[in-house]
């Protein structure tokens, strides 16, 4: 099926779309909104659970080698000294000295007036990037507390637990999916760049000198994990780090870069972490963060690969890879073709009409299929029965239900594809199979 090349994709159709029918929503909006703060709608929700879902059922729970975990947002601030982000976590600002903006330098025509309001620059001076608050009730520096701006950490300190609780051996990884903030100068392009993001992360632990193996088998097995829930080939790249772009704790870094329509940029970074972390945790807290080898005898450091995906940038690139718009008739029809297993409704039952002969069967339909509690199943009797076809399309439904006249006579109803927009017969009683046939993941 030909389809339109992203350079055509219209980034404010996307948002208007996401706002209309409750994917995203500007936060706070009755106040004006919060710049690049947004929420995920009744849409939306389903939407990025479905990508949290897939990323735990092929990262943990289809695999031998792989925990969970869930760490608290707050931690103890030695943490970010051992870390190397209290130091490192830093970007270059040059201040106006009459309005008190920011400005990266290398967004400056001029490195020493104000693109606002023209005022005097300062030198460019470092800023750290997180968000800093106090612990108790009294605003004292003794109690200052960070923001994560990463999840790993919790998983880096959490080390020895996992590993006596568990009894896990090397190679193995801990994954985790949760909050984190930056507060980023220039966030933007919808939910590509926002100041409180999610991320997905995976700590993976080897022994030294099967690092580089191992990250190579992760950047494939991560770069096949956005093909296979549908993002195209031909939109996606790997893009490896030059030195001088390496953070402080990475070896090596592979981006896996998505084709945005404002061009490639990083979906999701595989880093060889070498045991720096270990090591720095373990000098920082006193603790010894080691591995007890049975092979050699000896306690070992590990070494980690970590691939780190965010949640909302994975969310807007199966957004616009999926956004389509197809001449039909005069119209034209706009179609989320996301895969199925990312479909926020799978499933739409609709009467042709609201005959007050129609809709008891069609209602029973639909709460059958509720009650089975596997998918997100809608309900619509409002409008013309190809408007509201146009409605689920656009929305990346993939299969809607008819109920007719002739389903009265002979228990049968038609399925509609979103893509071919074929249609077929099938019996009332053999609808579930059909569908779970349909919708089974890959
Ligand atoms: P960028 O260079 O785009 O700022 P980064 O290299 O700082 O990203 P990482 O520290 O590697 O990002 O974080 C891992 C992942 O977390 C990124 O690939 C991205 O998907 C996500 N991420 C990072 N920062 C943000 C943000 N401000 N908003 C949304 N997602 C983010």
């Amino acid at each position: 099926m030909a389809r339109r090349a992203l350079e055509q994709v219209d980034m404010e159709k996307i948002v208007a779309l996401c706002k209309r029918r409750g994917i995203i929503f500007p936060s706070s909006e009755i106040y004006g909104g919060l710049g690049s703060t947004w929420d995920y709608g009744p849409l939306g929700v389903e939407l990025k659970r479905a990508i949290k879902d897939l990323w735990w059922r092929d990262s943990v729970l289809k695999r031998d080698d792989m925990v969970g975990l869930d760490c608290a947002i707050l931690m103890h601030p030695k943490v970010w000294e051992a870390s190397g982000h209290l130091e490192s976590f830093v970007d270059p600002l040059a201040e106006c000295k009459a309005c008190h903006a920011r400005w990266r330098p290398s967004d400056l025509a001029d490195p020493t007036r104000c693109p606002d309001c023209g005022g005097p620059l300062t030198e460019p001076r470092m800023f750290n990037l997180m968000f800093k608050t106090f612990m108790g009730p009294v605003e004292d520096t003794a109690h200052v507390v960070y923001l994560r701006p990463e999840t790993a950490q919790g998983i880096f300190v959490n080390f020895l637990n996992v590993l006596n609780a568990t009894r896990k051996r090397l190679p193995f990884g801990i994954a985790q999916i949760g909050k984190a903030f930056r507060n980023e100068i220039t966030p933007g392009n919808f939910i590509f760049r926002t100041r409180e993001f999610e991320q997905m992360e995976i700590e993976y632990f080897v022994k030294p000198g099967e690092d580089e193996a191992w990250h190579r088998r992760w950047v494939e097995e991560r770069f096949n994990w956005y093909l296979r829930y549908g993002i195209r080939r031909e939109n996606l790249r790997l893009r490896e780090h030059g030195k001088e772009e390496l953070a402080h704790y990475a070896k090596a870094t592979v981006d896996i870069e998505y084709r945005f329509p404002w061009g490639w940029a990083e979906l999701e970074g595989i880093a060889n972490r070498t045991d720096f972390d270990l090591q720095r945790h373990s000098q920082f807290s006193g603790e010894r963060l080691t591995y007890f080898d049975e092979e050699t005898n000896q306690h070992i450091v590990p070494y980690v690969i970590e691939p780190s995906g965010g949640v909302d940038r994975a969310t807007l690139a199966f957004l616009i890879d999926a956004y389509d718009e197809e001449p039909d008739k005069e119209q034209v029809r706009v179609v989320l073709r996301l895969h199925p297993a990312l479909a926020p409704i799978k499933v739409a039952v609709l009467p042709l009409s609201r005959n007050e002969r129609l809709v008891p069967l069609a209602r029973q339909v639909y709460l059958s299929l509720k009650a089975l509690g596997r998918w997100t199943v809608a309900y619509d009797d409002a409008q013309s029965i190809g408007r509201r076809y146009r409605r689920f399309d656009e929305i990346g439904t993939p299969y809607c239900i008819t109920i007719d006249f002739q389903s009265l006579e002979d228990q049968q109803v038609t399925i509609r594809d979103r893509d071919s927009m074929n249609q077929v017969r099938v019996p009332i009683a053999e609808v579930e199979k059909h569908l779970e046939e349909r919708l089974r993941l890959p």
